[in-house]
């Protein structure tokens, strides 16, 4: 059983003053197979004490040597995949070919906040005056569990991109992938004080963070409501905040799409990351008309999803990531058949020969209402709703008929149909035909999907301030 039983701050791995400690399990077997000790408010100070020390140097650091951080922490990372891989298969479950993608990924998001640095514009006119971009101060990074280390990564190397130094505030369930990173950013070599590391529970350790009036600017991935809570705790100490919250995504069937060529596109938006994802298409409109078709093909397509262990080369779907993220699903199951949606495929408890794990049946939900509970909250898990529409006006009414705004799919045969429906949906990303990522362009939410942009130079901005220079003209 691994041990975790420091953090990572002011470029050395210490002894927490916190004296708590977190079981971590293996989702597939429910045992633990670990356990992390915890920080506390003093740590959380200690480690924004260490930032702020270290941000005057690190902010007046040229391009050219923050490109060359960057690069070796692109390289050590780089070099950690098959440890990230086994963590993420072990402490969080997911199947293999999104665990592949999840171990290499944290290295891809270094590399574009590299690729976003070399053409950054610190300095542009306006009119008069010179725009310099001037880095925020000690930026608070706080991830979520479903993409620990690729979320540690990105925001870190977009904040050090922009001048900033950190403390990041991991999630408490991941804290084998953290300490992976933890030790690849150590051997990167970074100035002692860019980034500390913070293992805590979000009301312990990102309470403080939240509160400090250390902190400039708190870049959050999570759940809407504690996105929420953030934002109105920081505005105490007026902090620049970019959230990256739920989604509740639409995958739009138009009625001239080949239904049996584009199902494995829907089932795998809906079911990505084992339905654990920001971004999975959860509402599916079907045109009316061609419902019943839609439902046979799906439901033969999802007999073939294979829900339970991680590790085997054909598992679809792996475990959801604790006990009461397993209860979470169930009840939304039960949930939707009470509101009076027809199932499907799938349904409660765990599929068939699997009695130990956090599994849950893939499952489809038909014939739904946009205003029933399973349509509109978050369940994530893999339980998909299928709502009718009646023309393209419906099912853009529909798609927008949301809280949240994060991603959207359309698919079907007419691309000029579906861009002109691409344009009219409220969200962040809209994807036609495609479920390709592309990690240059923009990412975040419209409402309550979040506020702000990660990525490129739009993720490189949100951690400055422009300041505005005038200067006497030399002729006056
Ligand atoms: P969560 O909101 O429970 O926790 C996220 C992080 O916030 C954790 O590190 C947690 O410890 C911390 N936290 C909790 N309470 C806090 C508080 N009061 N103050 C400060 N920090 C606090 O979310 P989760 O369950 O870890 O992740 C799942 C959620 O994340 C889902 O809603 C999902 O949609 C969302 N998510 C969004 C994106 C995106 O890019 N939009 C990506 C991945 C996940």
């Amino acid at each position: 059983m691994q041990r975790i039983d420091h953090m990572y701050i002011n470029g050395e791995f210490v002894t927490p003053h916190g004296q708590q400690w977190f079981d971590l399990h293996n989702p597939s077997t429910e045992e633990i197979i670990g356990q992390v000790r915890l920080g506390d408010e003093k740590d959380a100070q200690r480690a924004i004490a260490a930032a702020r020390a270290a941000f005057p140097a690190w902010s007046r650091t040229t391009r050219e040597e923050r490109i060359a951080a960057l690069r070796r922490m692109h390289r050590a990372i780089a070099e950690r995949e098959e440890e990230l891989l086994q963590a993420i298969v072990t402490e969080y479950g997911a199947p293999s070919v999104r665990s592949r993608w999840m171990a290499e990924y944290p290295a891809q998001t270094v590399a574009q906040a590299i690729d976003a640095l070399e053409s950054f514009e610190f300095e542009e006119r306006a009119g008069a005056a010179r725009v310099v971009m001037t880095p925020v101060g000690v930026a608070g990074l706080i991830t979520p569990w479903n993409s620990n280390a690729g979320f540690i990564s990105n925001k870190l190397a977009t904040a050090l991109a922009a001048g900033c130094t950190a403390v990041i505030k991991p999630s408490e369930m991941s804290a084998m992938q953290t300490q992976i990173v933890a030790e690849a950013l150590h051997e990167a070599g970074l100035p002692p004080g860019v980034f500390n590391i913070v293992n805590g529970r979000g009301d312990v350790v990102g309470e403080e963070i939240v509160r400090n009036p250390g902190i400039a600017k708190i870049s959050f991935t999570g759940s809407s409501a504690v996105g929420q809570r953030l934002l109105s705790a920081g505005a105490v100490t007026m902090k620049r905040v970019t959230l990256e919250l739920g989604g509740k995504s639409p995958t739009v069937v138009l009625d001239d799409a080949d239904f049996a060529e584009i199902m494995p596109l829907v089932l795998q938006a809906g079911f990505l990351n084992s339905g654990q994802a920001c971004i999975a298409g959860t509402r599916i409109l079907v045109p009316r008309h061609r419902l019943a078709e839609f439902e046979q093909i799906a439901r033969e397509a999802v007999s073939h999803v294979k829900s339970g262990d991680p590790r085997q080369a054909d598992t679809d779907i792996g475990p959801m990531v604790s006990a009461r993220q397993w209860e979470r699903v169930q009840n939304y199951i039960r949930i939707g058949m009470d509101e009076g949606a027809a199932l499907l495929a799938g349904g409660e408890g765990r599929p068939d020969g699997l009695h130990r794990g956090w599994f849950v049946k893939p499952t489809l939900f038909t014939n739904a209402s946009n205003q029933m509970r399973i349509a509109r909250e978050e369940i994530f898990g893999p339980v998909l709703t299928i709502i009718p529409y009646t023309d393209d006006a419906e099912a853009v009414s529909i798609a927008n008929d949301t809280a949240y705004g994060l991603s959207a799919i359309v698919l079907g045969k007419d691309i000029e149909r579906c861009e002109r429906i691409a344009r009219l949906i409220d969200a962040g990303r809209v994807l036609v035909n495609t479920l390709v990522h592309e990690p240059r362009a923009p990412f975040g939410g419209f409402k309550h999907s979040g506020l702000g942009r990660e990525m490129g130079k739009w993720g490189i901005s949100a951690y400055l301030e422009p300041k505005t220079l005038m200067m006497e003209s030399a002729q006056a």
